[in-house]
Formats: structure tokens, sequence, C-alpha cells
């Protein structure tokens, strides 16, 4: 599924897909502001946050 947001292009600075021009659901990490901090504990220090986990762990 191409990024709405960035129309496919794969835009670094887009949030939705990280610039990766498809919303596979992996979306910047909110906590750290897609910093990938070692210490934060919502993405693990990658800095992207895949929405099929998120959801997982809230199960
Ligand atoms: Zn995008
Ligand atoms: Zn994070």
């Amino acid at each position: 599924m191409r990024c709405n947001s960035c129309n496919g292009e794969g835009l670094v600075r887009c949030r939705k897909c990280s610039g990766e021009g498809i919303d596979y659901g992996i979306h910047k990490c909110e906590n750290c502001g897609g910093e990938g901090e070692l210490a934060c504990s919502t993405c693990e220090g990658t800095g992207k946050v895949r929405l099929l986990d998120k959801i997982k762990s809230k199960v």
C-alpha cells in the first residue's frame, strides 16, 4: 500500500512511512519522536513502531 502522506515518494521526513514510501503500518515512534533512543521502551531503540506490534502488545 502506497503511503498517502508522501504519495509513495518515500520522503525521509514523512512520519507515516518513515521514508519507505509504502505504508506498512510502521510509524515513527511517538515516544522518542523517531530518535530511536536506546532507553525508549516503545520502539526499543529503533525509532519505528509497527502498528501491528502496538496492537498486539495491548492485547
Ligand atoms: Zn510517506
Ligand atoms: Zn521510541
